[in-house]
């Protein structure tokens, strides 16, 4: 036997069903919000994920599926080929402000374990083009909507601004001469990051960096004013809307082209890999890439941890349809017939099952039952030939007499 790579899903039809629900809800949220669907390859050249994401991040430096001679890369996150097909479109011509969803695959070669995959899909959506804290309450206005919508609690809402480059820059020149002082107690990976991206050792979980960083400078106290009534303004109008958050002076993401706000939202009912859904400003992104400076925000949220929390919470996913109607064969002629009804009724939109297996009628009447079919029509040579036929009632028994020419215009309740 050969068994699906490691830290691979498969959806089974149970679960694919309940995949296909979280979408559709999604989809409607989004268009609610007036953000529009983008598709994009499932792979780029890498070297838009080098340049977009920074190769000091996790997923450049240790996570990437790259092949052809690392020429290309399977997508481990959307934003950089969001904003490639933005510039690569023009879609700036099209509208000043650009709002765009995406529900897509990632590939991450990560350990694998309980909330984190290898390949894991994506709900996300990216405002192009606006610098105003509208664009950021609206985006995340949308973050906290279709979580509510799914009537999820224990839901924490972490927010930070990060400042613009140069404020970033003076702050982790200072962080670094705070922490160079305690390097030698600092975790090997901080230690190294102190080097490489010491805005990382924020959120070490490590618990003596933890310690360490307790009494670290803050990014606040380095905002210019741009930045802090910005971030003012993003924290009254989630207030104004009874969205409750935190402010968090160490939420920084790992990527490197976030600027201003950061936030991210977790739920108590994961363990370690509690973060459901992540985001923040990207002013600096779009000129990295190679487009005219562009303002942008975006969010993006995992569907398989999404999943977690939804089950933790007992959610009420809805249950798959049952046939409407299943036709029960008796006999090679019957069998000719059913497949020509069972067509018929379903080009008419109603949903019919037939048997595969040529069974006995007893089994297909089980089979029926199994799949708690609404109605039961029997039809074998004596049908055939009266050309009449009783359609019963599974769930009051009562059978109704009609000519089997006109089955698919019986009035099924
Ligand atoms: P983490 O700190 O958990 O590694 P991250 O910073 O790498 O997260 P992002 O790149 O911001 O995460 O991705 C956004 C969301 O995508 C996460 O909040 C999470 O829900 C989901 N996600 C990220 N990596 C994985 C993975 N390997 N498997 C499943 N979901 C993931
Ligand atoms: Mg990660």
């Amino acid at each position: 036997m050969i068994s699906k790579p490691k830290g691979t899903l498969d959806f089974l039809p149970a679960d694919a069903f309940k995949r296909l629900h979280i979408e559709d809800k999604l989809r409607r949220i989004a268009s609610l919000f007036n953000y529009k669907e983008i598709r994009t390859p499932a792979f780029e050249k890498t070297e838009l994920f080098r340049r977009g994401i920074g190769e000091e991040t996790d997923i450049v430096s240790k996570e990437m599926y790259s092949f052809n001679d690392n020429e290309f890369t399977l997508k481990p996150e959307m934003t950089a080929p969001v904003i490639r097909a933005y510039i690569e479109n023009s879609l700036y011509n099209v509208s000043p402000v650009q709002k765009l969803y995406y529900i897509s695959n990632m590939f991450r070669h990560e350990r694998p374990q309980a909330g984190r995959y290898r390949e894991f899909s994506q709900f996300g959506a990216e405002v192009i083009g606006s610098g105003d804290y509208a664009a950021d309450v609206d985006l995340i206005s949308l973050g906290t909507s279709f979580l509510s919508d799914f009537g999820l609690k224990n839901l924490k809402i972490k927010i930070n601004n990060i400042g613009n480059l140069d404020e970033r820059r003076t702050y982790i020149a200072d962080l670094k001469k705070y922490l160079e002082d305690y390097k030698n107690h600092l975790s090997s990976e901080s230690h190294k990051r102190l080097f490489t991206n010491p805005l990382r050792i924020l959120d070490s979980k490590d618990g003596k960096d933890i310690e360490i960083v307790k009494n670290a400078p803050v990014i606040f106290d380095y905002l210019g004013p741009d930045n802090k009534s910005h971030f003012g303004n993003v924290l009254k109008g989630l207030e104004s809307m009874g969205i409750q958050y935190e402010i968090d002076y160490k939420l920084v993401r790992g990527l490197d082209y976030y600027t201003s706000t950061t936030f991210e939202i977790a739920s108590d009912d994961l363990g370690a890999q509690n973060a459901v859904l992540g985001g923040g400003r990207y002013d600096m992104l779009v000129q990295q890439l190679g487009g005219k400076a562009t303002p942008a925000i975006g969010f993006a949220c995992g569907l398989e941890r999404l999943t977690l929390v939804l089950e933790a919470n007992k959610y009420e996913f809805p249950e798959p349809g049952n046939p409407k109607i299943y036709l029960v064969s008796a006999g090679e002629e019957a069998k000719k017939k059913v497949i020509v009804i069972a067509n018929e009724l379903r080009m008419k939109g109603i949903f019919c099952e037939t048997d595969l297996l040529n069974r006995s009628i007893k089994a297909q009447m089980k089979d029926a039952n199994r799949l708690n079919a609404g109605y039961v029509c029997v039809i074998g040579d004596d049908e055939l030939r009266s050309g009449a036929v009783k359609i019963k009632n599974m769930a009051g028994g009562d059978e109704t007499e009609i000519a089997l020419d006109n089955i698919v215009n019986f009035n099924f309740i």
